[in-house]
């Protein structure tokens, strides 16, 4: 008899198989019951038959505790009235692990109490079916510059400077000297580029962002392409593909995990349709205020601002060209003006905000030694990097896609806290 996944219980319909889980739920009259069994691949229904099983294997079924750890052998059946299809009908179950006043129970728990058993939080099905479009949107990031011939470089966590500004470091004690947790690899990734061509970095990175939003956390993970010879189109380009390419695979690997969360499947597509809309951040400024929103030119838009300006349209929208003040220092002066860079955001639709932030970079050593310096930053500090620019300097291109904000637009989540395993947020560092 073959030990199964319930994930594979298509292949194995009025087979008898065994599988290894928990006990999600139970409900039972006197003569049949309903287990909820999940085992990390999936959940289904076993359905015990007191007349076949008999009475003391029956009776200590109907008794089993929330997320009792069990072995069942039985006969796969195909369920018509479920989601998932399939069920299994038990023959034998064997206890492995019992589980005593199991905290979280099917009634309504708050976020913050839910939010503390985050670790237990995981196995229900919400929570599972997210983590599963954030697995998928993974491997499709690796599938796609794969095809693409990008390099994955690996950029260090622990940085001697800002790579993005001085506001909001996490800083640790480096055997006496100051140390800081990356806020971005992308410094990195430019070396990679010049190296490799084409590359792109994925991991986790750090902002003492000390606003509550829905949007931030402290720690986050990003996937930051940097591409040599490209330019701020050509970018563009990458980014809206890469964008349509991973809601594409969503749709199609992730079913089951779309239809627990209830995600609207047209809504996504639409989003597969290319090319995405874009405008200028002069246009952005021009809209709110004939919208009546309080932003002169030079600000930087927060939620609401975001928000209204994609409520126009249907799919995310590049908002291009920001004021040079707003944006980090390694990005490249519009060719026709002064006061912009070559830069660009993309907007998510239904308030979810920036997922991308990309720009062409400055590639003349000079002019970024001169802006490193406006920034208030020291020059001395970015030797290495500003080498790049001193040995075979060539345009390039690169952006961030914040992979925990992504999730929480593609599951149609609320709030970002439940898009990441064990988030960590500003009053958050448990578990
Ligand atoms: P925001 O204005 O929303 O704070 P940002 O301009 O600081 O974003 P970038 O520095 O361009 O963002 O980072 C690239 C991407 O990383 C963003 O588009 C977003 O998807 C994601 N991101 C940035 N900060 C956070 C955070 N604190 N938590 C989660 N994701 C983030
Ligand atoms: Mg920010």
């Amino acid at each position: 008899m073959e030990y199964i996944r319930i994930i594979d219980s298509k292949d194995y319909v009025e087979q008898k198989v065994q599988i290894k889980g928990w006990v999600a739920n139970k409900r039972s009259s006197g003569k049949i019951a309903f287990l909820q069994l999940r085992d990390g691949s999936a959940y289904f229904q076993g359905v015990a038959l007191k007349s076949q099983l008999g009475e003391a294997l029956f009776d200590a079924i109907t008794h089993l505790n929330q997320e009792t750890a069990v072995e069942v052998v039985g006969t796969i059946q195909e369920d018509g009235r479920s989601k998932f299809g399939y069920e299994i009908h038990i023959e034998d179950l064997k206890v492995l692990g019992d589980s005593v006043d199991y905290p979280i129970t099917p009634k309504a728990h708050g976020t913050d109490f839910l939010m503390d058993h985050r670790h237990l939080w995981l196995r229900s099905s919400k929570q599972h079916a997210i983590m599963q479009i954030r697995n998928e949107i993974i491997h499709a990031t690796f599938e796609f510059f794969y095809e693409r011939g990008f390099v994955k470089i690996d950029a260090p966590i622990l940085t001697g400077v800002a790579g993005e500004n001085t506001t909001d470091l996490f800083e640790v004690d480096y055997f006496g000297d100051n140390a800081y947790l990356g806020q971005t690899g992308q410094l990195y990734a430019e070396a990679g580029a010049m190296a490799f061509g084409k590359v792109f970095t994925y991991g986790p990175t750090f902002r003492a962002e000390k606003s509550k939003t829905r949007r931030h956390l402290t720690e986050f993970w990003m996937i930051e392409p940097e591409i040599a010879f490209c330019d701020h189109e050509d970018s563009l380009k990458l980014q809206e593909e890469y964008v349509a390419y991973l809601i594409q695979h969503v749709l199609d690997h992730c079913d089951y995990a779309l239809d627990v969360l209830g995600r609207d499947r047209e809504v996504l597509k639409r989003y597969t349709q290319l090319p995405f809309p874009r405008i200028t951040y002069d246009e952005a400024i021009e809209m709110l205020q004939k919208a009546d929103f309080d932003v002169e030119w030079g600000a930087d838009f927060g939620s609401p601002e975001e928000t209204y300006i994609a409520e126009h349209f249907e799919k995310p929208v590049f908002i291009m060209n920001y004021p040079k003040a707003i944006k980090a220092f390694y990005m490249k002066d519009h060719p026709d003006r002064d006061d912009v860079v070559l830069c660009a955001d993309l907007i998510a639709p239904e308030g979810y905000g920036e997922i991308i932030g990309g720009s062409e970079r400055e590639t003349d050593y000079d002019i970024l030694r001169e802006k490193i310096i406006n920034f208030g930053l020291n020059p001395d500090d970015y030797d290495w990097y500003l080498d790049l620019r001193r040995y075979g300097s060539v345009p390039h291109s690169g952006f961030g896609l914040g992979l925990d904000r992504f999730v929480t637009w593609v599951t149609g989540n609320k709030h970002i806290r439940e898009s990441i395993p064990f988030p960590r947020l500003l009053n958050r560092l448990y578990p």
